[in-house]
């Protein structure tokens, strides 16, 4: 267990345990450590909300863990669903009242994909990003970031279904909450547990250097992608202020690094401004860069959001784009954000929220 993060609440959120710290509590309490696995799958693989569910459990320890711990500790606040009704939002409230946003999109195909967030804001800055307009409040504990997951799965279950991928793309960077992070994948993982295949994962980063090398050598198969939107440092630094600590260069030999050592395909995501990164001479730039290196370019019009000025690009451009991308034989897909008509964009939907607080506060002094 890595838990740097201080709550206001005295009790034990269970799902920050794994096995052995789960089969370790047991014994700390006098019970016998097979209690720490019939607990761990109560909690992870049949996914239960109270402790009267755990039934194979004697009632003297449910009585323990109903007194000293808690399964979860999030609240819904707020939820949204998109026209087509194949994507849902859900804003959070943590018992110290930070707000975090989940979504959860259907594909036709039967996919069931989780977007999740890793952090209470992001510290990175990234202009055009909801989230990082917002600022930082702190990191997301494992279970934190693994509860907004089981939130979905215990519903998607409730209905016969299963969810099927995680996206570690809502709110935070993930790699700047390393340990919490890989915990949490860990869990999701679990065969024993969640069950979500480690190649059903991805986990985006704006392009932590130090941190993707670190990533790579690790004994995880999460998929990668990384946030570029930019082809040289000086329009990188203009859109991610981390591109200045972590330059394009760099950026790109950790990209390279991860593809060597792990023999596994890099996703390279940008969001495709008006004007700014969408013209044939930035797609010849992002060509050279990338020409070479095994990848996948992801190409997302830009979501536009209240703190910054620029607007999506046009399909035509969009198209152009792509096909110049193609002469460097970079592969590409163009992903419209789902769930736009409901701020699916990560940070969007605080951001409304605690407007409307703030409009119904005025209105009541
Ligand atoms: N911090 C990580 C993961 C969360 S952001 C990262 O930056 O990669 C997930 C993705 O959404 C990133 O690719 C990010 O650049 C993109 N994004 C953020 N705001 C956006 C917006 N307004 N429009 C389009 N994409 C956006
Ligand atoms: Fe943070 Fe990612 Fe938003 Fe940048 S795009 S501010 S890294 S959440």
């Amino acid at each position: 267990m890595t838990d740097s993060v201080t709550l206001p609440t005295k009790k034990i959120n269970l799902y920050d345990y794994d096995l052995a710290s789960l089969t370790s509590l047991m014994k700390a309490w006098g019970f016998p450590g097979y209690r720490g696995k019939q607990i761990y799958e109560w909690l992870f693989k049949h996914k239960v909300a109270t402790f009267v569910q755990m039934a194979n459990l004697p009632k003297q320890l449910r009585e323990r863990l109903d007194a000293e711990t808690v399964i979860g500790h999030m609240q819904q606040e707020a939820e949204q669903h998109s026209n087509d009704g194949q994507t849902v939002k859900r804003l959070f409230r943590l018992p110290d009242g930070q707000l975090i946003e989940s979504v959860l999109m259907e594909y036709d195909d039967g996919r069931r994909t989780a977007c999740i967030s890793t952090q209470a804001g992001c510290a990175m800055g990234c202009v055009f990003c909801a989230t990082g307009q917002m600022g930082f409040a702190r990191h997301l504990t494992s279970g934190e970031i693994v509860e907004q997951a089981i939130y979905f799965a215990r519903q998607l279950e409730a209905e016969n279904d299963r969810l099927s991928n995680i996206v570690l793309m809502g709110m935070g960077e993930p790699l700047h909450n390393y340990d919490h992070t890989l915990q949490a994948i860990r869990t999701l993982n679990d065969p024993d547990g969640m069950n979500i295949g480690q190649r059903n994962m991805t986990l985006s980063t704006v392009g932590l250097v130090p941190q993707i090398k670190r990533f790579a050598d690790e004994d995880i198969h999460t998929k990668l992608a990384i946030s570029l939107h930019a082809a040289t440092d000086e329009e990188r630094n203009a859109l991610l202020p981390v591109n200045k600590r972590y330059p394009l260069r760099d950026v790109i030999d950790a990209a390279k690094y991860y593809v060597s050592k792990t023999g596994r395909r890099i996703s390279f995501e940008w969001a495709l401004i008006r004007g700014e990164n969408d013209t044939l001479e930035q797609a010849q730039k992002l060509g050279s860069l990338l020409h070479g290196l095994l990848c996948h370019v992801n190409l997302i019009p830009l979501n536009p959001t209240g703190g910054f000025g620029g607007a999506p690009s046009d399909p035509l451009a969009v198209s152009a784009f792509q096909d110049e991308l193609a002469n460097y034989e970079v592969t590409s897909t163009v992903r419209v954000r789902r769930g736009i008509d409901i701020q699916a964009g990560c940070g969007q939907l605080k951001t409304n929220v605690l407007k409307q607080e703030r409009a119904r506060r005025k209105t009541e002094n």
